[in-house]
């Protein structure tokens, strides 16, 4: 095992579970990558001590992540997450903060889908976000939207070519496209121009588009690290698999009886044999270490990778609590941060100082554009503050602590893409299986869910070939009726007229 986040760990797991004793790399000091823990925070406030630890970025469990929820569930991992109730979205413009729950009205609409965004037209404070333009430029906005009804970007060959999603919203009212902006950027961490189409369909189709209940989602009861990475690691270490953190792989050489990996340099180098080896890098580094591997280079090279997005998240601990009962948001126009969640509504350790001090602390995430990111900490600090005390008002003055993490560029640029240049869980290569959230798979699921489908697929191809029993991977959930009937029509239709 090559690679020791979600996808690394889970594909350990079920080979640990099956019998097969793996040995897990992994390059940096902390397991997890990018659903890793960080570093505590200490903090002195109000006659005590408060520590907080930080994460790679708050993470949510979508409806459709059976996978994932299987394997903490079958392991009594972070049984105890914390469901999304409501979510806001902000948007600045022209000096106004304009704001509306978004989040419950579509997961609770009494409408089915793919209709059950109309429970949003329902909500006078959503109404109020829109112009009479938005409302006239609807059926557009809706049509364009239902594309997703007619294409499935990870289930069918499509060539989208380079298209962006920008092509698709260019006309579309100022408001509702600066909504479904934010939204996608809050799902895909990039600028309507940075996405490939075909990543934001399959994004629509797997979080909200075919059925009510996938954008219900829950947060971890606490940092990623702690909930989750530590306890997987703990089970991969009790079913008889080995853990090696700070072990960077440099090479995979084939051998006669598998592959040899090499990890370490100079004195610290070291190598270990096996039959089977299942890579689970993000895609830039998959690329490096295959592209610097002799047995591998040739194909590599002739390979397409998605893009690596680099992050920011800024938290900001507040002397008082908003006046918002929404957990998080999103947001749009004239603002910097992205997305926000405010930690004590569902953190242990944020909740436990609030109860203590009535104060609040919110982690917010930037994804860009780089010019944004190249500023400095404080500017980002700053940025940040002005945007959170712009939609609440209440709480200027009240700021007391803050801090910033700059994440590596190693998430990934969705783009949906398979074909044979693109990597997939079945490698070119005999022996070696791949996992990660942007590796080829025929399943629809994004990011947390893709990285532990991929990292139980890889396993079962692995374990076939040791000859050991081999799990399976859990299907999403159908779409609802109405949504399937459109989907069929729809499909027809593009069959048609393709025909002609
Ligand atoms: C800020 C942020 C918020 C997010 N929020 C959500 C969310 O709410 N819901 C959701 O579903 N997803 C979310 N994601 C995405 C999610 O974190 C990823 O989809 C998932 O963690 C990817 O797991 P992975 O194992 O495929 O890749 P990674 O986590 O990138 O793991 C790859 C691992 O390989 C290691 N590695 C690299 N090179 C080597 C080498 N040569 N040798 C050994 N090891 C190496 C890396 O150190 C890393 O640990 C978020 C991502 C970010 C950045």
């Amino acid at each position: 095992m090559i690679g020791g986040g979600l996808a690394g760990l889970t594909a350990a797991l079920s080979l640990a579970e099956a019998g097969a004793r793996p040995l897990l790399l992994e390059a940096d000091a902390r397991l997890g990558g990018r659903l890793a823990g960080g570093d505590t925070v200490s903090l002195e406030h109000g006659g005590r001590s408060w520590r907080f630890t930080a994460e790679h970025g708050i993470h949510g469990l979508w409806g459709q992540y059976h996978n994932l929820r299987a394997t903490l569930a079958r392991h009594g991992i972070a049984a105890d997450r914390v469901p999304a109730l409501r979510e806001d979205w902000v948007h600045a413009e022209g000096g106004r903060v304009l704001r509306a729950e978004a989040g419950s009205a579509v997961r609770r609409s009494l409408f089915p889908a793919p209709l059950h965004y109309l429970g949003l037209l329902l909500r006078p404070s959503f109404l109020r976000m829109l112009t009479l333009a938005d409302l006239i430029g609807l059926p557009r906005v809706a049509g364009s939207l239902y594309l997703a009804l007619a294409y499935d970007p990870l289930m069918e060959e499509i060539d989208f070519g380079e298209r962006s999603v920008a092509g698709l919203f260019d006309g579309w009212p100022v408001r509702l496209r600066a909504f479904v902006s934010a939204l996608m950027r809050s799902g895909l961490a990039a600028r309507p121009e940075e996405v490939p189409l075909a990543g934001f369909l399959a994004f629509l189709r797997f979080y909200t588009m075919l059925r009510r209940d996938s954008w219900a989602f829950d947060y971890l009861p606490a940092d990623s690290g702690a909930a989750v990475i530590d306890p997987l690691a703990a089970a991969i270490t009790a079913h008889g698999g080995a853990i090696r953190a700070g072990a960077t792989a440099t090479c995979v050489e084939r051998t006669p009886g598998g592959w040899r990996v090499r990890w370490g340099e100079g004195e610290a180098a070291h190598a270990a044999e096996a039959p089977q080896v299942v890579l689970a890098l993000d895609a830039q580094a998959a690329r490096r270490l295959l592209a610097a591997s002799p047995d591998t280079a040739a194909r590599a090279a002739d390979m397409v990778w998605p893009a690596g997005l680099e992050t920011g998240v800024v938290r900001l601990w507040f002397a008082r609590a908003p006046r918002s009962s929404a957990e998080s948001g999103i947001c749009s126009g004239e603002m910097t941060i992205d997305n926000f969640f405010w930690l004590q509504r569902f953190q242990r350790d944020a909740a436990a100082w609030h109860a203590a001090t009535g104060g609040a602390v919110v982690e917010a995430h930037i994804y860009g554009p780089p010019e944004v990111l190249a500023q400095p900490d404080a500017a980002l600090i700053a940025r940040a503050a002005a945007d959170i005390q712009r939609a609440h008002p209440e709480l200027r003055g009240q700021l007391i602590h803050q801090t910033v993490r700059r994440n590596p560029p190693s998430h990934t640029r969705f783009g949906a893409s398979g074909g044979p240049r693109h990597l997939a869980v079945a490698s070119p290569w005999p022996d070696i299986s791949c996992c990660g959230d942007w590796v080829a798979y025929p399943h629809p699921a994004l990011f947390l869910e893709r990285a532990c489908v991929t990292g139980v697929a890889a396993a079962a191809r692995a374990l076939g070939e040791l000859g050991l029993p081999a799990p399976a991977v859990i299907p999403a959930t159908p779409p609802e009726p109405l949504a399937r009937g459109l989907e069929r029509a729809l499909r027809g239709v593009r069959r048609m007229v393709r025909k002609r």
